[in-house]
């Protein structure tokens, strides 16, 4: 039996004909730009995140552009970030044109090591983007506190963590902004690419809102150089149909994972990712091979593969 990383077709089946009946509707709608599925989604998912606002975009990568341009981080500005992060977090930060600032991981969460992160903080440190990677939450109560402390901006990367929560809350509902995506991998995953920017403050909102649209306050008038990033209505609709089934969709995710914790502690020369963490959402189950560094690592992909185990770098 073959065992694919992920088979996103099973989700599906738990939804029944309404994704379908959806989709259909927006194709004969005529309305695939904006409009009132746009709208509705984007205040489901500000409530889900328990946010007073939600703007969608075209993808997590545009998210957490659209959150450091209406920060206003950019040339001279430092970001600290963790080391150990999909490459676009670090990439949205050069391409604001500000410098990112790597913090090394703690080798068990594989989250930035908040213990590091002070030392860190220079004249130029402008925000900190801590990354809730895998679906594990960051400390973000701790990490506020070191944000407070200096004065900095808090950009969550939650793209792989829709649905986790820390201390009870949502994340991207604990710094000035919280960067979503939902590409088909992620937790919440549309029928192609989709991202979403939650914040308590109306004016970043605002912001964000005009910088998504050609920077357009009004039509046709454009108070700054922008970008085209909006959600489609076809991504829209698929995603209303998909969010009330996230908790119990993260519910499996948390009993898969315990099962692999259970079956792969007896597996010897593994380290595997910290357990019995609340609100952890499970994106990705990582474990490391510590002992023989890669090589070892690739002859146990190659073995699991022949098995019919296909297995992911996250990230090489
Ligand atoms: C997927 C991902 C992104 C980018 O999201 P896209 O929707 O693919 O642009 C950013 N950060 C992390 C940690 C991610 O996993």
């Amino acid at each position: 039996m073959a065992v694919p990383p992920f088979d996103l077709r099973r989700q599906l089946e738990t939804m029944g004909s309404t994704l379908d009946q959806a989709v259909l509707e927006v194709l004969h709608s005529g309305q695939y730009i904006g409009g009132k599925l746009v709208a509705r989604f984007e205040n489901a998912f500000a409530r889900s995140v328990g946010t007073d606002h939600a703007v969608s975009c075209n993808s997590g990568t545009d998210a957490l552009i659209l959150a450091l341009r209406a920060l206003e981080v950019g040339p001279g500005h430092e970001v600290i970030t963790t080391s150990f992060s999909f490459f676009a977090t670090a990439e949205a930060i050069s391409a604001v044109g500000a410098r990112p600032v790597f913090v090394d991981v703690d080798p068990g969460s594989y989250l930035l090591d908040l213990d590091k992160l002070e030392a860190a903080i220079g004249p130029r440190t402008r925000a900190l983007l801590p990354v809730h990677l895998f679906g594990c939450p960051v400390n973000m109560e701790r990490c506020m506190a070191v944000a407070r402390r200096h004065g900095l901006k808090v950009v969550e990367d939650c793209a792989q963590a829709t649905g986790s929560r820390w201390a009870g809350r949502s994340v991207g509902a604990w710094g000035d902004v919280g960067c979503f995506s939902f590409f088909p991998t992620k937790n919440l995953g549309a029928a192609g690419d989709g991202g979403c920017v939650t914040t308590n403050d109306p004016q970043l909102a605002q912001r964000m809102r005009e910088l998504a649209v050609h920077g357009m306050a009004e039509r046709y008038v454009h108070n700054v150089l922008g970008y085209n990033s909006r959600l489609d209505a076809l991504q829209a609709a698929v995603l209303l149909v998909k969010l009330p089934h996230l908790p119990a969709l993260i519910r499996a995710r948390q009993r898969h994972a315990a099962a692999y914790g259970q079956a792969l502690d007896q597996v010897g020369g593994l380290a595997l990712p910290t357990q019995g963490v609340a609100g952890h959402s499970w994106n990705q189950f990582v474990v490391r091979i510590p002992g023989g560094g890669a090589q070892m690592r690739n002859r146990v992909q190659v073995a699991l593969q022949q098995q019919g185990v296909h297995t992911i770098i996250y990230y090489p």
